[in-house]
């Protein structure tokens, strides 16, 4: 049987997760939960880059190594490439595939964290679903605006700014509540392509309101890149990896 190491972090890569038998290894950074159910074993934090990660291949004797981290997460998973490089093995990556702009959307995209500040600047009312990025720059917020911000937990936030801890999926009422509650007039939001985290655009494209969307990193290329958790059971499946 053939030794697999899934690097997770998302939905599908806990789905895949689920399928595993007990000599698989489910790697997690450990930002998020941790599962407690789960047959395969599961590993919690980094490797210390690619060299450490190439390394834990080597002891472990992994044959794949199966890169189903968040779009965003571009350092794991140029690590990953690197790594099954470095090893002689395969690698394979789940990469969702982005969200696409639709009639009545004003998507504006930005490139970091500069750009996205000066696109923000006719805007009062932000909306920040980018994760805890924003928290760094609160001493920044213009004295005309006010941030709300919503990151997995909650963390302090400031008089300009208010801190909101939430993990989705979201549903559409609740975020025409937020939107309709909170006077917000603009959306920063990264490109996910994920269902649980779309009503926002859904209702920002009701309300008219402006999207500004981090663009996506470039991922590293890998061996075998897939869109949909079936495919990636599937190909597992018929080299050996999984009953699916
Ligand atoms: P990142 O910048 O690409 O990775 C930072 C470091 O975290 C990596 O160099 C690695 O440390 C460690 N790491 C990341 N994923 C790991 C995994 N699955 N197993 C073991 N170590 C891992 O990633 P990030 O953007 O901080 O995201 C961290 C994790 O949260 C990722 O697994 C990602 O899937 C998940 N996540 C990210 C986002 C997002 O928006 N970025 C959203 C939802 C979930 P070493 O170099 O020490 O090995």
């Amino acid at each position: 049987m053939k030794r697999m190491l899934l690097l997770g972090g998302v939905t599908e890569a806990l789905a895949i997760a689920r399928t595993l038998g007990p000599e698989h290894i489910y790697s997690l950074a450990g930002v998020g939960r941790v599962p407690t159910d789960l047959t395969c074993q599961v590993r919690v934090g980094g490797y210390g880059g690619a060299e450490g990660l190439a390394q834990f291949i080597r002891d472990e004797g992994i044959e794949l190594l199966l890169d189903a981290t968040h779009p965003y997460a571009a350092q794991i998973s140029q690590n990953a490439a690197t790594a099954a490089q470095m090893s002689g093995i395969p690698c394979w990556a789940l990469r969702r595939p982005a969200w696409q702009p639709q009639a009545g959307d004003d998507w504006r995209e930005v490139s970091d964290w500069a750009e996205l500040i000066e696109a923000l600047k006719p805007f009062r009312r932000p909306l920040f679903t980018l994760g805890r990025e924003p928290l760094q720059h609160l001493h920044e917020i213009p004295p005309e605006q006010f941030w709300t911000l919503r990151a997995l937990d909650v963390y302090p936030g400031n008089e300009r700014c208010e801190v909101i801890g939430a993990r989705g999926p979201f549903v559409i009422e609740e975020e025409r509540d937020l939107f309709e509650r909170r006077q917000i007039d603009v959306l920063i939001s990264k490109n996910s392509g994920s269902t649980a985290t779309e009503p926002k655009l859904e209702v920002a494209r009701e309300r008219g309101v402006p999207v500004l969307v981090l663009k996506r990193p470039v991922l590293a290329r890998v061996d075998r890149e897939f869109e949909l958790v079936d495919e990636v059971l599937a190909a597992l499946a018929e080299c050996n990896m999984t009953d699916a």
